[in-house]
């Protein structure tokens, strides 16, 4: 029998909120918004410039998103990763440079977490995803064929070749390419000239230029509250959490994070946030740790000093439960 499922997908202005910008910088800020990567409202500010104008840069960011889109998006029919995807077995020639370089970066990130991250994962996100729609877990035989198809060392670049070495793998860039996209968009406003400014698309934040932003951190709890507020200075933050994003099968949430050692969706976290360097590093970093959970979390951020974050839990008595790293203790937080 077929139970009646939900697949539930909030996509919304989440986890992360920009709410009051540069404390110590006085300039004249001008912001804009459009939507991309699915309807998330991607918002440029731009405080200081020494050239050029606002209302250019925004039309500019937007078409190097979308631009990007049509290189990392999986569910594009013709982008690069599309492709690949639907290539099956063998080599790709005159890959794009972007799609490349994010590939290397990913590589770099499955090996430092021990295959946590792995955007080769994307057989078992799909059978995920289907069962969901179907409204039952996937079957061991099912899972057990998914993960055969699953593995960084199968993914192969030579200069600019990408190669699959086994039929029915597909790559999948959802847990990084958000973050590295909002570090483009911040190199196109760099470049045009602006000196200071913020990209926040749907939470996941990239800052840059002199002076301290301040972030508030949303309450997974109460979408309308804030858990407290970090202060930054340039670099990225961003959010994974299973309250933006899951499936329910029989009236339990099954994360759209999988853990790629064992095919399950992860479970035992509410949100990671990860503040760090650049925007596609947090991302990655912040679905690693999803992955690894809260112990092995938390171990792994002490071998990573640029990188802090906020880990919410759920206790037995189903409270929530929130750790953060020392370095943002000095902000004003109240779990
Ligand atoms: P994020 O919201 O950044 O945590 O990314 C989650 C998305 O990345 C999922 O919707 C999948 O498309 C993909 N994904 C899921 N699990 C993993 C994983 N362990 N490593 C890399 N990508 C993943
Ligand atoms: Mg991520």
């Amino acid at each position: 029998m077929m139970k009646k499922i939900t697949t539930i997908v909030i996509i919304a202005a989440v986890a992360v909120l920009i709410m009051i910008g540069f404390r110590s910088v006085v300039g004249r800020r001008q912001e804009g918004i459009f939507y991309a990567m699915g309807g998330i409202p991607v918002r440029v500010v731009a405080y200081d410039r020494t050239k050029g104008d606002f209302e250019s840069d925004l039309r500019e960011v937007e078409s190097c998103v979308d631009r990007l889109e049509n290189i990392f998006s999986r569910h594009r029919a013709d982008s690069d990763v599309a492709r690949l995807n639907a290539m099956g077995e063998g080599c790709t020639g005159d890959a794009s440079p972007a799609l490349i370089d994010l590939l290397r970066k990913s590589q770099r990130w499955s090996e430092k977490t021990g295959g946590a991250f792995d955007v080769t994962v994307g057989p078992v996100v799909s059978l995920w995803k289907d069962a969901a729609k179907m409204g039952r877990v996937p079957t061991e035989d099912d899972l057990a064929v998914a993960r055969e198809r699953v593995g960084m060392e199968r993914l192969r670049i030579v200069d600019d070749n990408i190669c699959l070495e086994r039929s029915g793998m597909s790559i999948d860039l959802g847990a990084i390419a958000k973050g590295a996209i909002i570090d483009e968009a911040v190199s196109v406003l760099r470049r045009n000239g602006v000196v200071r400014g913020i990209v926040d698309a749907g939470g996941d934040v990239a800052a840059f230029g002199d002076g301290e932003f301040r972030i508030g951190i949303q309450d997974p709890r109460d979408r309308k509250k804030l858990m407290g507020t970090i202060s930054i200075e340039e670099g990225g933050v961003v959010t994974s959490g299973d309250y933006e994003r899951y499936a329910a099968i029989g009236g339990r949430r099954y994360s759209h994070i999988i853990d790629p050692r064992t095919g399950e969706p992860a479970d035992e976290l509410v949100s990671v946030t990860v503040v760090g360097p650049d925007a596609a590093d947090a991302d990655a970093l912040a679905t690693a740790i999803s992955v690894m959970g809260r112990e092995e979390g938390i171990e792994f951020l002490k071998e990573m000093p640029s990188f802090q974050a906020i880990i919410a839990w759920r206790e037995a008595d189903d409270s929530l439960n929130v750790w953060r790293s020392e370095g943002l203790a000095a902000s004003s937080f109240s779990p």
